[in-house]
């Protein structure tokens, strides 16, 4: 992709607004909005003021003709968003009058932007770092609170500066090993190796927090899917519509009847659990839950994050129970027990089913008995409790990916200088650290796909 060209794009969302605006940026930009805007010369006047004028196709000729009135936001670089020159061209919000200003602009020189090349420009100009600019296209895709907040705390840079200092310590110590490297004849240690290996361990336990971040971050991002599963008439279309707290029908006892997937979704502590695929509720799947065989049932429980195992507390023997529970650990699904109708049982009855399972709730979804603490514990089940939002939270895949890569490094180096190798191998291991530590940030060289992927999911005019 060239970057010495200069770029423009309509950067307000589709559909006719109020105003609508048009963003120019590149080395040309002054002098190409400047041959058809009429009004002052956009070129002497300073930066951070705006103009009024017109935008005028053919501007100066006998077939001058205005597009619309507009005014002319003047951005000097480096003091922009981009970090270059930038015009931002505000006008009246039809897509169509929009369309011929970038038109104008183009035939004067401009390009047509790819999707997030102004902030990728701002990233290549050192204006943000890579985490901060994938903030800026989480922010616009925000759809709670949750989110929001995560992405304006990345983009403020709180990510990036708890792996800078991480970095930071590294690269100091790296710089000691090589230092001994050169001077290899004398057997001299700079690097206080006892020092080298509390660094280590602070890092190891710094990424490791941030690689567990994830599970709530991707909740926060993505949401958390839930499966009900439970024999027929265990009470799993009852808890559902209690949960969702309305009475939606999806029985239908036609054969033949439409079984699609269906969605529904409700919000625990500002994060979004989806209970999915509860058209198929009705299925007997029975046996194969039993067995937790092989098969379609387990293939469904493995897309959910989280299991609800429901059962009818006047059918199901504990055997029974007990050996679903240990299915479902070794297949390694994180589920939560619920024994169902509880309003049948009588109060001994109740307390011996909570000490033969702790771990389980007892609940009655038809009575609406318990359905908060069900709440809270499958918050707390899809949900490391260690980890707060107060804390850095990684929501980001890639992110997530080139930390797993670090935490594997830190390891290797632990396990180096256990076994005491050579200053030269442990320069190795901690540069191929400091490496996917800057893959993250971007202040190592990064892969033109990488980039590519990154800013593609940007819509045009970012
Ligand atoms: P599903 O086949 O697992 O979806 O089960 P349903 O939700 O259709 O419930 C089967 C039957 O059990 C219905 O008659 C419900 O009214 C009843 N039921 C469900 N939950 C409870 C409960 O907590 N207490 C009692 N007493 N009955 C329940």
């Amino acid at each position: 992709m060239n970057t010495q060209d200069t770029i423009v794009a309509i950067a307000t969302a589709p559909g006719a607004g109020a105003i609508g605006m048009v963003r120019v940026s590149g080395k040309e930009a002054f002098s190409i909005v400047n041959a058809v805007f009429k009004g002052k010369d956009l070129r002497l006047q300073a930066t951070h003021t705006l103009h009024f004028g017109y935008i005028a196709e053919g501007k100066g000729t006998d077939a001058e003709q205005h597009i619309d009135e507009v005014v002319a936001g003047l951005f000097r670089g480096p003091k922009s968003f981009t970090g270059e020159d930038t015009i931002e061209i505000t006008a009246h919000g039809s897509l169509y009058i929009l369309q011929r200003i970038v038109a104008v602009c183009i035939a004067q020189g401009a390009r047509m932007a790819m999707p997030g090349e102004f902030t990728q420009r701002a990233f290549l100009n050192g204006k943000m770092d890579l985490t901060q600019a994938e903030a800026v296209a989480d922010l616009i895709a925000a759809d709670s609170a949750a989110a929001q907040q995560t992405a304006l705390k990345q983009l403020r840079g709180g990510f990036s500066g708890d792996l800078k200092q991480l970095r930071e310590q590294l690269i100091n110590f790296a710089a000691l090993i090589e230092l001994e490297l050169d001077f290899s004849q004398e057997d001299v240690a700079f690097a206080d190796r006892t020092q080298l290996a509390a660094l280590i361990g602070t890092m190891q336990q710094a990424t490791r927090q941030l690689v567990q971040s994830f599970s709530l971050g991707n909740a926060i991002k993505n949401g958390v899917s839930v499966a009900i599963i439970g024999k027929p008439n265990a009470g799993k279309s009852t808890l559902l519509n209690a949960l969702l707290n309305e009475e939606r029908a999806i029985v239908s006892d036609i054969a033949g009847t439409t079984r699609d997937t269906i969605e529904e979704m409700m919000n625990i502590r500002g994060i979004l659990f989806r209970l999915i695929d509860t058209a198929g509720l009705r299925e007997d799947t029975t046996d194969e839950i039993e067995k937790i065989g092989v098969g379609k049932s387990l293939e469904k429980m493995r897309q959910a994050d989280v299991v609800i195992a429901l059962h009818d507390v006047l059918l199901s023997d504990r055997e029974t129970i007990a050996a679903q529970l240990a299915g479902l650990e070794a297949e390694g699904i994180r589920s939560l027990p619920v024994l169902n109708k509880a309003d049948l049982l009588d109060e001994a009855q109740r307390r011996s089913w909570m000490e033969a399972f702790p771990q389980a709730l007892l609940i009655s979804a038809k009575e609406k008995q318990h359905l908060e603490l069900l709440k809270d514990a499958l918050y707390d089940t899809a949900i490391d409790q260690n980890i707060s939002m107060e804390n850095t939270v990684v929501v980001n895949a890639r992110h997530h990916e080139a930390l797993l890569k670090v935490a594997e490094c830190l390891d290797e180096i632990e396990r180096g200088m256990a076994m005491d190798i050579s200053g030269e191998l442990l320069a190795l291991d901690i540069r191929r650290c400091l490496y996917f530590l800057g893959t993250i940030t971007g202040e190592v060289e990064i892969d033109r796909d990488i980039l590519g992927t990154i800013f593609g999911k940007f819509c045009i005019g970012k």
